[in-house]
């Protein structure tokens, strides 16, 4: 190598003779920047402690940022970087995965082993580590310990790209993300893990519910990409041989794209290579004439496809100041780019994205928001006529069926998902035996009143299912976020600190399990199915040791 050594030319100091542009960067600009171009500008020191942490052993390094922010050029540069120290590297762009792999932990790792013997260019013996019996996190494991790791005398680096794809199936998130923290920690034990060496490069924020303690997203080195400042834009305009000496130039940018590398880069590759002037530029920057019309196309796409993303994004360019939003939807908008993320509150990104959507009309909107506006009416109308269970003052299982019943009707028509949510006290009979059933009833009012605080939405409902179980029905909600719901009603009974000395639970207070499920109802079944999956995710959190949640993989 040297990469770093690569890297762009500084800005003149004095007088300033036009500079050549490299041969290598005649072209349009798009994806990572290659190793030999001169228009890959540093941020340093992040590049040199993103280097440093590759070559510490089990060595773990994230990088996130939004998508133009130059995560694939960095990791190209460590990729290199790793090669230059004699390591093997391998990259696994979860983006170019077929779908199919995705439908369960076991598909998944399978394909994740197989991807990287092919890239290793080793002969695959899959099958000799594959074991049933003893679950495919562990088959996966003793293949990389026994078999790739075991016969490398260098390290591996496994560049992991687009982990993004990942949380949207949570499923295979919980049990991925956690196996990847796990082989870091046996690094520190002296393992052959200590020869694997992990990047993971994401654009959204973790928004899967993950354990803190099982994590990988809260060890290792963290790399946040942030834009360029004033000196890293002249210094590009450096590289396209513009004589931007001033700050002036580089500053009428920012103010139009900000620091969005991808953005800047564009910007001035149509100034050097178009001869246009900047002030030309920066007037047909939002029209149908710019070099940004493909880009902006696709993100109106994008959003024509994802409703609840376009409704979020008008409420935010139409604010004045920031504007608070579902988290995430924020994360996946702050992921494409479109929204910065201030504490609770988003703010458009930049001033090019708030002029080409100020006035945007977005196909599916109007449509999706007058379904929205509709369901939330009935419900309002079918809540008033549900009867509250004696006890705990939330929906009896009477209501619960009927209402799960209009749901699944109303969801079918308009082929949108249903989820569940079904919860169970954690080893009540003993708390009964310990404290009485007098108390075991006022800990029933508890459970239910914290986790009818957390379904804020008119359209959700929570009910008692029977004895210490309820049941929670949320419309047009995705598994993911059902999970984050669930999570968030477990942390609100946990607040409550029931004392229950008995239960197998360490934390000795009153906790309950949750199974999760969501469907897009089929009109020619019922909604037993999906209370059936949710079951099953219940009962599974249960044996899984009690206090958590559990998503089911398919709820038919
Ligand atoms: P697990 O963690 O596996 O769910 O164990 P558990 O003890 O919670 O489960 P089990 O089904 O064995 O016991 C449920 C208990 O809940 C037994 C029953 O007496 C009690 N229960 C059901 N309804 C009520 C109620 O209305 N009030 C009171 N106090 N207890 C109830
Ligand atoms: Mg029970
Ligand atoms: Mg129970």
């Amino acid at each position: 190598m040297n990469t770093v050594s690569e890297s762009p030319l500084d800005p003149p100091s004095s007088v300033p003779t036009r500079p050549s542009i490299n041969p290598a960067d005649l072209h349009f600009p798009s994806g990572a920047i290659s190793l030999d171009s001169s228009l890959y500008i540093e941020r340093l020191p992040l590049e040199n402690h993103a280097y440093q942490g590759i070559e510490k052993p089990g060595g773990l390094v994230r990088i996130q940022a939004p998508q133009g922010m130059g995560k694939s050029s960095l990791l190209l540069r460590l990729t290199a970087h790793a090669r230059a120290q004699g390591y093997q590297t391998v990259t696994i762009n979860f983006q170019t995965a077929d779908q199919d792999i995705f439908t369960s932990i076991g598909k998944f790792l399978r394909w994740f082993c197989a991807s990287v013997t092919y890239h290793l260019r080793k002969p695959s013996c899959l099958d000799d580590y594959w074991d049933d019996d003893i679950g495919a996190k562990l088959s996966c494991t003793m293949y990389f310990e026994d078999y790739l790791l075991a016969e490398l005398d260098t390290p591996l680096v496994i560049a992991l790209q687009h982990v993004e794809e990942i949380f949207e199936h949570v499923a295979i998130a919980v049990d991925f993300l956690p196996l990847l923290r796990f082989w870091h920690e046996q690094a520190k034990q002296g393992d052959v893990f200590r020869h694997l060496r992990l990047m993971v490069s994401h654009s959204t924020e973790v928004y899967v519910p993950l354990n803190i303690n099982h994590s990988p997203f809260n060890v290792g080195l963290p790399i946040r990409l942030p834009p360029f400042n004033l000196a890293q834009v002249k210094a590009l305009a450096y590289a396209y041989g513009l004589d931007w000496e001033s700050n002036r130039e580089a500053q009428q940018l920012m103010d139009l794209v900000g620091g969005r590398p991808a953005l800047v880069n564009m910007a001035l590759y149509d100034i050097s290579y178009g001869q246009k002037t900047l002030d030309q530029f920066l007037q047909e920057a939002p029209t149908q004439a710019s070099i940004y019309r493909h880009h902006l196309q696709k993100l109106l796409t994008t959003l024509n496809h994802q409703p609840e993303l376009a409704a979020a994004l008008k409420d935010v360019v139409s604010a004045k100041s920031g504007f608070e939003l579902e988290p995430v939807i924020a994360y996946k908008l702050n992921s494409l780019g479109l929204v910065e993320l201030r504490g609770n509150e988003c703010l458009i990104s930049c001033e090019l994205y708030r002029q080409f959507f100020v006035h945007k009309t977005f196909s599916q909107l109007d449509a999706w928001r007058e379904r929205l506006a509709q369901l939330e009416e009935e419900n309002t109308q079918l809540k008033q006529l549900v009867n509250l269970d004696a006890l705990t003052q939330v929906a009896n299982r009477r209501s619960f069926d009927e209402f799960i019943q209009a749901k699944w009707q109303q969801l079918g028509e308009m082929q949108a998902p249903l989820a569940v949510i079904l919860a169970d006290v954690d080893c009540f009979k003993l708390y009964n035996d310990t404290y009485g059933h007098q108390a075991g009833d006022q800990c029933l009012q508890q459970v239910a009143q914290a986790m009818q605080k957390c379904a804020q939405r008119a359209s959700d409902l929570v009910a008692r299912y029977g004895g210490e179980e309820f049941v929670v029905v949320l419309p047009l909600t995705t598994a993911e976020s059902a999970a984050q719901m669930a999570e968030t009603m477990l942390n609100c009974i946990k607040e409550k600190k029931i004392s229950h000395d008995r239960s197998t639970v360490a934390t000795k207070i009153v906790t309950a399990s949750m199974g999760v499920a969501s469907v897009i109802p089929t009109l020619d079944q019922d909604p037993t199915s999906l209370i059936k999956a949710a079951d099953q995710a219940l009962y599974q959190a249960k044996a899984l040791g009690r206090d958590r949640v559990q998503i089911a993989i398919a709820a038919d």
